[in-house]
């Protein structure tokens, strides 16, 4: 089941695009079934779920945490994440950078729908943000990343995958230091395909590799 839908979706994806696979809720027979299949990158959502599993697969996959990360967690999560995708505010990018050896990977964590309940930064403050974190001595900015609202027809997605890509690029302009623009996380099993035509660089996929969670 994992190997044959992994091998459609990795025939699918094209060149350059790195596929993050979603793995919250499954288990470590299961990741590892997935990294047998030739997944290199998979992502968390809450750091006492990953340390459990962490200890059991190791440093052989990069780990990304694609969960909201609370700022007394960041410690724990530093030891076992390469790179956080969720930033979204100064307090957290600071916990993060007073915490992190070298110049650590973030992504901002964009509400690219505005929604009031939801993590993640406004659009309309996302360049702030960045420009107040680039001071930070070890955080490297690499990205955005973006959740987008919870839609049934997935094409509904596409203006809130538009708009952080918008973004991106427009982020791209400022020179800063520790700034990179890089990596645009976004996509998910019913919306990967549309992400991607909207310019995605990272997809996160979970139901259509490992099935309905329980
Ligand atoms: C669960 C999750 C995904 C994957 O969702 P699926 O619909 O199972 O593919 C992607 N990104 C984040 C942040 C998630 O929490």
């Amino acid at each position: 089941m994992i190997r044959e839908n992994l091998e459609k979706i990795l025939k699918e994806i094209p060149p350059g695009i790195t596929l993050v696979a979603a793995t919250k809720t499954r288990s470590v027979e299961e990741i590892r079934q997935a990294i047998d299949c030739g997944i290199t990158d998979i992502g968390e959502n809450y750091v006492q779920e990953a340390e459990k599993k962490f200890v059991e697969i190791g440093k052989c996959v990069r780990w990304h945490l694609i969960g909201h990360l609370q700022k007394n967690k960041v410690k724990k999560a530093l030891k076992i994440f390469d790179i956080i995708e969720t930033v979204d505010s100064f307090e957290l990018a600071e916990e993060i950078s007073k915490y992190a050896h070298g110049l650590y990977p973030v992504l901002i964590e964009v509400n690219s729908a505005m929604e009031p309940q939801k993590s993640g930064v406004f659009p309309a403050e996302v360049e702030n943000l960045i420009e107040k974190i680039s001071i930070l001595q070890n955080i490297k900015i690499m990205g955005l990343m973006t959740m987008g609202p919870l839609v049934e027809n997935p094409e509904d997605i596409r203006p809130y995958f538009r708009i952080t890509k918008k973004i991106f690029d427009s982020c791209k302009q400022i020179n800063l230091p520790n700034v990179e623009m890089k990596i645009l996380s976004m996509g998910m099993s019913d919306s990967w395909r549309i992400a991607i035509e909207e310019g995605a660089t990272c997809i996160r996929i979970g139901t259509a590799i490992f099935g309905p969670r329980k």
